[in-house]
């Protein structure tokens, strides 16, 4: 039997990648064509399919062909194919949706009645009243859930000249509370090489724009506050790159037993997160993960 190559300690060819549409404001999923024909990564032919749905209740039909539109109700729609990928758009959804009247709570003054300095907590100093529907969001997680799982290990080689820049976990339990759309992985030996190159402390502006995009369109932000937590950089080097999203110290950062190199030369490593308990946290961390493809993917091409 052929060895198992880890994306840690070499290049092994793309078979899924992400990348950040900035003009439309979501990402955009890329499957190799030798995955999609394969019989094997066909979701349809999961043994499971039935149990794993269960988990996943009430969020309408699941379309589990690549041939469409795929996953809950085709949330990520298919593009069609380019450079040897089946591509799917994942439109970021709008979370929080204005109802068009004035608050009830602060009669459309957008102030707090007993603290007038102070913004009205139930609009958010808007004067509009406005309802959160969560649905389209985890029908886009839980589909990536179940698509990511599938296809994290393929069992075998791709043809493609491209190397894996890394494999995303996600988890989606709607409407669980806390830790209900937690995010993990593993980062590749290349992109490492691009992560490795940026200095320690060193912040990735267009990560952070795309995640603050995303994040407004699902939530809509509407003080710096909200800019101001939203950070991508190196904590450490070489390459140990972090994410903070807003919630209660919610962010992805190497996992504990990372390590960055293995002797004197350059490793991939794990990455976790913490405390992502909504959708709209774990798709900003995708967007900026899709954003930071985009950063390796031109950054590797320029070194070949
Ligand atoms: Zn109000």
């Amino acid at each position: 039997m052929k060895d198992i190559r880890m994306i840690a300690d070499e290049d092994v060819p793309c078979w899924y990648e992400l990348s950040w549409d900035k003009e439309q404001i979501g990402i955009i999923l890329r499957i190799y064509q030798d995955i999609v024909k394969s019989e094997r990564c066909m979701v349809e032919k999961h043994p499971h399919l039935d149990q794993v749905l269960e988990v996943h209740p009430g969020l309408g039909e699941f379309q589990p062909s690549y041939n469409d539109d795929f996953g809950f109700e085709g949330r990520l729609l298919r593009l069609g194919e380019r450079d040897g990928f089946v591509e799917f758009f994942i439109k970021i959804p709008a979370v929080s949706i204005s109802l068009g009247v004035s608050c009830k709570s602060c009669s459309g003054t957008g102030k707090d009645l007993h603290h007038l300095d102070m913004d009205c907590h139930a609009c958010d100093g808007t004067g509009i009243e406005s309802k959160y529907d969560w649905r389209e969001a985890f029908q886009i997680t839980s589909s990536l859930a179940i698509l990511f799982q599938h296809i994290r290990y393929p069992g075998f080689e791709t043809t493609c000249l491209l190397p894996q820049l890394m494999l995303v976990a996600t988890m989606s339990r709607v409407n669980a509370g806390m830790h209900a759309c937690g995010i993990g992985g593993e980062y590749s030996l290349a992109l490492m090489r691009y992560l490795s190159e940026i200095p320690e402390n060193h912040r990735l502006p267009y990560v952070e724009e795309a995640m603050t995009k995303a994040w407004d369109r699902m939530l809509t932000i509407r003080d710096e506050l909200y800019c101001n937590r939203m950070h991508a950089y190196i904590q450490t080097s070489p390459g140990g790159f972090t994410i903070d999203v807003p919630g209660n110290a919610c962010g992805i950062y190497p996992s504990s037993s990372a390590n960055f190199k293995r002797g004197e030369q350059l490793s991939g490593y794990d990455f976790t997160c913490h405390n992502t308990d909504t959708p709209a946290q774990q798709l900003t961390m995708l967007a900026g993960l899709a954003a930071l493809h985009d950063g390796a993917r031109l950054y590797l091409s320029k070194k070949t």
